[in-house]
């Protein structure tokens, strides 16, 4: 046992059940002598102006997370602070610790603050262990690979099956014979289709107060009425639990889906929880893979969600801490125009873009096919300057953080990456969109016109992209074919297209 006392800190997206600091340092000098850290810092929560309901869904874990350990006999500081280090200075100036024990942040630069500066700002020594909240860092998919060796998402999906053995079988060889269903996965969802709603938890005490704090400050997206989002392990478990018991076994054929009525049709909507670290990857790719063993839900149903949870969010993390710190600075396509007012109120006349808008800046979600194939695809087309878009997700959704949003936001859906985490720009016209949802029907555009009056912004402004890049858009095997389109446009029917896009592009600045 080691002799004087140690602190614990945990960042407020670290609500790990077992928290491998406080493993560490119970193990080290007992109960009696830890005592845990959170801070609260207005600092980092001014950062930007994030969504109310993201800062009430931090607190309230973070503070029910702490009455659990309390619960559970430890000891609890939470520091409201104007720093992480102003709190956590004021913490060791009352319990003089003789070492800080925290697990490294997810994040790059509060990463690089823990390792360079903590120790010298506290006086104390500082144990910084390897994060666990995913499973990259547990598993190194590719012990050997080169620097700077390219590896895209298939592959990396493919070796974390094989190293964890999910979905697969006796022979080691993919569940059902093949890696990916997505030829059962891309249906439009049927008229007349009710997906069932997500569960909702009635804000407690805590939460009420966390509620009145973030409402009283005054700044901030959206609005914290209606909150309703789990903020315990207990909530988050049951939450997941509804998603197995009622969307899983739709979630596969319609995940692409779109519908103006339904937010998040078949999806889990876990994404907050896990990212706060109250679900761990692990547990949630098991219970899937048992229930499709057991018969409650479909082979295509459960790849497409492990999918996603082991293979895109596991790659994202990964590709983040390949590309740290450069991908800040990505702008492979040159782009630099103004995020439009519209990302700000939802004031547009475009129907899909307005419907999403409102629901991130109301609820903080939209599924991952909005994000895509309408919000970075319509930032994409219209040379959106790429941090600009990053720091709107930022702000904007309840389950965003800096890992997750620049290699999703500027890599995946900007391209701004030069094409090192996704092989081609996620570019569609309103053709993709109106096959996909429902949006189109009532639009104040009409989805088949290219260019006039009415044309929707997507169309012009797609064919406008084509005709500005044709070049290195034709040398990228992935979208030789929408190039090709190229050549049913006459000169006439190119002008226009360049034409209208100015027009839209200036008009909406
Ligand atoms: Fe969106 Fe265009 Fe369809 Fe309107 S017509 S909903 S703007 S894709």
């Amino acid at each position: 046992m080691m002799n004087g006392k140690i602190s614990v800190w945990i960042l407020g997206d670290q609500l790990l059940e077992r928290h491998p600091a406080l493993v560490a340092a119970e193990a080290a000098v007992g109960r009696e002598d830890l005592r845990l850290v959170m801070v609260e810092s207005r600092q980092r929560t001014g950062k930007l102006p994030y969504q109310r309901k993201k800062l009430v869904l931090l607190f309230s874990a973070m503070r029910h997370y702490a009455a659990e350990l309390r619960r559970q006999g430890y000891q609890v500081d939470i520091v409201q602070a104007t720093t992480f280090a102003e709190g956590l200075r004021q913490h060791v100036l009352s319990w003089q610790p003789v070492q800080l024990i925290t697990m490294a942040a997810s994040e790059y630069a509060g990463r690089r603050w823990q390792q360079e500066q903590l120790a010298s700002l506290l006086g104390v020594d500082v144990k910084i262990l390897p994060n666990t909240q995913f499973l990259i860092g547990q598993i190194d998919p590719f012990p050997d690979l080169a620097p700077g060796k390219r590896v895209v998402m298939e592959t990396f999906y493919h070796q974390m099956r094989r190293r964890t053995g999910v979905l697969m079988d006796a022979n080691g060889q993919p569940e059902g014979g093949q890696w990916n269903f997505d030829a059962a996965n891309r249906k439009p969802l049927p008229k007349g289709i009710q997906p069932p709603a997500l569960p909702a938890f009635a804000p407690d005490e805590i939460t009420k107060k966390v509620m009145e704090e973030v409402e009283s400050a005054g700044r901030g997206l959206g609005t914290v009425d209606g909150f309703d989002l789990a903020v315990t392990r207990e909530q988050a478990l049951a939450a997941f639990d509804d998603f197995l018991a009622n969307r899983l076994p739709a979630f596969g054929p319609y995940e692409d889906a779109m519908s103006s009525h339904h937010r998040t049709l078949y999806h889990s909507a876990v994404s907050p929880y896990l990212n706060l670290g109250l679900l761990e990857p692990l547990e949630l790719v098991h219970a899937a893979e048992q229930a499709y063993h057991e018969g409650r839900a479909p082979l295509n149903s459960v790849e497409g969600f492990v999918r996603q949870v082991m293979g895109w969010r596991e790659y994202i993390y990964w590709q983040y801490w390949r590309h740290m710190p450069g991908l800040i600075e990505a702008n492979a396509w040159d782009a630099h125009r103004s995020l439009p007012s519209y990302f700000w109120d939802g004031q547009t006349e475009m129907r899909c873009l307005r419907h999403a808008i409102r629901r991130a800046l109301d609820t903080g979600y939209t599924h991952h096919i909005e994000r895509l194939m309408l919000l970075t695809n319509f930032c994409l087309l219209a040379g959106i300057e790429p941090m600009a878009v990053n720091n709107w997700f930022l702000s904007a959704y309840v389950d965003a953080y800096e890992w997750v949003m620049l290699p999703n936001v500027l890599g995946m859906g900007l391209n701004a990456d030069g094409g090192q985490i996704a092989t081609k720009p996620y570019i569609a016209s309103a053709n993709y969109i109106d096959k996909m949802s429902d949006y189109c029907q009532g639009c104040h555009y009409d989805p088949k016109q290219r260019t006039g009056t009415d044309a929707c912004p997507f169309n012009f402004l797609y064919w406008n992209f084509l005709l500005e890049n044709e070049q290195p858009l034709r040398a990228n095997p992935r979208l030789g074919n929408a190039v090709l389109g190229l050549r049913y446009l006459d000169e006439e029917e190119r002008r226009r297209v360049r034409d209208q896009a100015q027009r839209f592009l200036s008009e909406t600045a």
